[in-house]
This record gives structure tokens, C-alpha cells and sequence, in this order.
């Protein structure tokens, strides 16, 4: 099969390459559509203590089930369209005893530390499929993992219908983030980006969005809220600014999130506002399956529902040959929207 290797860091071969061999209890995929993500960026560079060489990279996709384990499952069939839920746990940690295997101390994600779906097959647990509803179009369900990830953020706020949300970094999950928080009933959904760009394409959606380096950006978001300040925080800059700004913008009582990898290992901020607000900090890392079946259905309903406009989201649809090209496009921040390649 043809298959994008990153064979050591910062080298891609798009090659032919044997197709896998699914070990016992595991379905082999026929790839549809896989997302580029910026963590393919970090993979590319050797960034991601957990990656190793040579692998082949992608772990947003969604394909067709081209082969299922000996007796085949109940509710699966060859040739079904899926999504895959990226993450094998080991099972036996702390983490995966204590009923939270994604974030298990052993954890191996599919496109990152083993084979993943820049590649026309891929290999995965059979348990790690998840049939797709027939009326989620393609393009729609190789959206649904980086999706997870703001859901799970808002999940993980306990986010209610009603409460002000303010996501920090409009990058594509700060925006899906955001999109999810309206969908769930968010009453009011800011985004702070520095990059024109990218706030022009979050308003692009109906998402409004606040430069963080205007001298008046705090107060804007004050008077936003009515005074009252914002129930939960989403960060997913990773910047020390951007958690700084989050415990001044907070609303009494709120919750921050964080999901952005902070640049550096410790972050500043006044820790005053939190103890003066009780503020809740969490963090948050990628999701549950069962949260991402739920952003599945998610999906589906803002489909019928016409309220994310996908078909822009979605900048271009490639092949395999152009994938480097694409990984440092998105980098660099250069693409409007998410890059998608179809290897077959
Ligand atoms: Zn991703
Ligand atoms: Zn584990």
C-alpha cells in the first residue's frame, strides 16, 4: 500500500510500504479521509516525547472496515463506514484501574506511537471503532477527533447551558472548542487570538473574537459579560499570557481548562484572583470513547441543524504526495480551516 513515513524526524517518504498485518482482535481500515493536525507538526519535529520512528503518522481519520477479527463483532461489518477512537490503554496502570484509560500512564495513540492513517490501510483494536451515523458525511467525521478535544474541555468544566465561555488561542481546536460550547448551550462564546486571520475566521462563524494584545481587551471581555466575567475558560494557548488572562476574565467561581501545552514548564499568573474567586483550574487531555461517540452525535445534530457551516471549515481535501507541505502549512498558520488527505 502507499503510505506517508516520517522514517526519522523532520523526514517524510510517501513509499510503498507492506499493508498491515492486524494482530489478534484487531480490524484492519481502509482509509477515508485523515485530518492534519498541528500535533503532526510536533510528531514531524521529534517534539512528542512519546513518538518514535519510524511511524506512519495521522490520528484524525475516519475510513471503512476492510477486515474484522476472526468471528467478526456484533455490531460491526466489513464494510462499514467507522471513526476510530485513537487511543490504546494498557489496561493495568493506575489510571486505566481507576476507570480513566486515556489518560494512562502507558498510553499509545494511534498515528503517534504506532501506525496511524496517512496510509491507504490501518490497523487498529477492533474496539476502537466507531460506526458513524449514515447521514454524517465523510468530510464531517474526519472532523469528529480534534472535535473530542473541545468537548471533552467543556465536559471537563462541567460546562451548563447558559454560562459564559471564553476559549483562549483560535487555532482549530480553540475554535471547535468554542463551537461545541455553543452547541451546548453556551450563552455567550469569545475567543482571544492574536492572529488576524484566525479571528477573522472565527467570526467567519459566528465566533466572536478579541485580540489579547489590544490594550482594551480586558475590559472589552468585562463589559461583554456584563461585568460579570466568564463561568468557564478554555486554554489552549499554552502561553503564559493566555493563563494570566483567564484568571482576570474569570467570573467568580469559574472553571479554567487547560489543553494547551504550555511552551514553558511553569507558567505565571497572579495566583490571587484565584484564591479571591475560588476559581477551579482542571486540565484536560484528548477524551474518553464514550465522549467521543458523544461528539459523534454531536456532529450529526449541527449537521441537521445547519449551525456549523463544515463545508468551510474544511480549506482543502489532498493526497498523500502533498502531506509535508500541508504539516508545515498548518504550523505556520497558514491554512483557513482544516487540511484533510485522502491517501487511497
Ligand atoms: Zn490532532
Ligand atoms: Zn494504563
Amino acid at each position: 500500500m502507499k503510505a506517508a513515513v516520517l522514517e526519522r524526524w523532520k523526514s517524510i517518504a510517501v513509499r510503498q510500504v507492506g499493508d498491515p498485518e492486524p494482530a489478534v482482535g484487531e480490524a484492519l481500515v481502509r482509509v477515508g479521509l485523515t485530518g492534519v493536525c498541528g500535533s503532526d507538526y510536533h510528531i514531524f519535529n521529534g517534539d512528542i516525547p512519546i513518538a518514535k520512528t519510524p511511524v506512519i503518522p495521522g490520528h484524525e481519520f475516519m475510513g471503512t472496515i476492510a477486515g474484522l477479527p476472526d468471528g467478526g463483532t456484533e455490531t460491526l461489518a466489513v464494510g462499514q463506514r467507522v471513526a476510530v477512537h485513537p487511543l490504546v490503554s494498557c489496561g493495568t496502570c493506575v489510571a486505566c484501574r481507576r476507570g480513566v484509560p486515556h489518560v494512562c500512564a502507558n498510553l499509545v495513540v494511534i498515528g503517534v506511537n504506532r501506525d496511524g492513517a496517512f496510509a491507504e490501510y490501518v490497523s487498529v483494536p477492533a474496539e476502537r471503532l466507531i460506526p458513524l451515523p449514515d447521514d454524517l458525511p465523510d468530510e464531517v467525521a474526519a472532523l469528529a477527533e480534534p472535535f473530542a478535544v473541545g468537548y471533552h474541555a467543556c465536559r471537563r468544566a462541567v460546562l451548563s447551558p447558559g454560562e459564559r465561555v471564553l476559549v483562549i488561542g483560535g487555532g482549530p481546536i480553540g475554535l471547535f472548542a468554542a463551537m461545541v460550547a455553543r452547541r451546548l448551550g453556551a450563552a455567550d462564546v469569545a475567543v482571544s487570538e492574536p492572529l488576524t486571520a484566525r479571528r477573522d475566521f472565527a467570526e467567519s462563524h459566528g465566533v466572536n473574537a478579541f485580540d489579547p494584545l489590544a490594550s482594551s481587551c480586558l475590559a472589552d471581555l468585562a463589559a461583554r459579560s456584563g461585568g460579570e466575567g466568564y463561568d468557564v475558560i478554555v486554554e489552549t494557548s499554552g502561553v503564559d499570557a493566555g493563563i494570566a488572562m483567564a484568571v482576570e476574565a474569570a467570573a467568580p467561581r469559574a472553571r479554567i481548562v487547560s489543553l494547551g501545552f504550555p511552551s514553558e514548564r511553569f507558567a505565571r499568573y497572579n495566583v490571587t484572583f484565584g484564591i479571591m474567586k475560588e476559581l477551579s483550574f482542571v486540565g484536560s487531555r484528548v477524551y474518553p470513547r464514550e465522549e467521543f461517540c458523544e461528539t459523534i452525535d454531536l456532529l450529526s445534530e449541527a449537521v441537521e441543524a445547519g449551525d456549523i457551516a463544515f463545508d468551510r471549515l474544511v480549506a482543502d481535501v489532498r493526497g498523500l504526495d502533498d502531506l509535508e507541505r500541508s504539516i508545515l502549512g498548518v504550523a505556520q498558520g497558514e491554512e483557513r480551516g482544516k487540511i484533510l488527505i485522502r491517501p487511497a
